[in-house]
């Protein structure tokens, strides 16, 4: 692969401040992710062979959010390649540190390279009781100790069906960003049917449901509301991504399973990529 000068520029400005790789603006003054979600996938010999093949440009915010024990790997594959890709974690305690067995602080993610964090993932709603006080409670935690939190939100097929979309996700915004003074995040919707599920939502419904998304941060945050990104979560592939990425509201995806393989996720990436240089 090869390297410009300007990725390889960046990567030493992050290196030494911190600072976030996402400074490419789309036409609407927002950034646009390809985000990986690997859940419990990959061993160390697995991360090392993807790291290796996957390439990007900087035309587009990449970030990879692999298994917490993969990090310490992947934040070296990453400096050893100088790839413009970012870290994140899939999960954070809410404390700052102490006796919780198990758990990952934010510093700890911050010391392994991490500059995101996914917080709300409607596994963790569903299967360790996560709700909207422990997410806010995630979420404060992140931005004090400078984690760009990926907030998720979304619907059950129940909900969907009693038109309960609105409501349940204006409670979930709400009650996530209660108190956190702050823009510097992501949203991520992930309709709960369209996860693992191979029925993602149309691009349409996608877009209708940012756009709703978005009119309930102007309630809350005014017109900042237009520079934060809002992504799509829910079966995104190689196939369909291109069709997300022509909506307007829709400034990324967040990708479970088509992350899994580095061709597969850079097709992704290229679909993304290539909107930003088009516009
Ligand atoms: C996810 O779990 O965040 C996700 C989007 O998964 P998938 O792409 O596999 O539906």
């Amino acid at each position: 692969m090869e390297h410009s000068i300007e990725s390889y520029i960046k990567n030493l400005v992050r290196e030494t401040i911190g600072q976030t790789i996402s400074d490419v603006q789309t036409h609407n003054g927002r950034s646009n992710y390809v985000i990986a979600n690997w859940k419990m996938n990959k061993t160390l010999a697995e991360t090392a062979d993807f790291f290796e093949k996957v390439t990007c440009d900087d035309t587009v915010s990449v970030v990879i959010c692999p298994p917490a024990p993969l990090l310490y790997l992947a934040n070296n594959m990453i400096k050893q390649q100088v790839k413009p890709i970012a870290l994140g974690g899939q999960n954070v305690h809410w404390a700052e540190k102490g006796a919780f067995t198990g758990e990952t602080s934010t510093e700890m993610l911050k010391d392994v390279g991490c500059e995101y964090v996914i917080i709300g993932h409607s596994e963790r709603r569903q299967y360790f009781h996560e709700d909207d006080e422990i997410i806010n409670q995630k979420v404060r935690q992140s931005i004090k100790a400078g984690l760009i939190p990926i907030i998720c939100i979304g619907e059950s097929l129940e909900q969907k069906n009693f038109l309960q979309t609105e409501q349940i996700l204006t409670e979930q915004l709400i009650g996530a960003l209660k108190n956190t003074g702050s823009s510097n995040f992501i949203i991520a919707y992930e309709p709960i049917w369209a996860i693992g599920t191979g029925q993602s939502a149309t691009p349409e419904r996608a877009q209708e449901t940012h756009a709703y998304i978005r009119s309930v941060l102007k309630q809350l945050l005014g017109q900042t509301a237009d520079s934060i990104s809002i992504i799509y979560g829910g079966s995104v592939n190689e196939k369909n991504a291109e069709e997300f990425s022509s909506m307007p509201d829709i400034d990324g995806v967040l990708v479970g399973n088509a992350s899994l393989n580095a061709e597969t996720f850079e097709e992704i990436i290229n679909v993304f990529a290539k909107g930003e240089q088009n516009e």
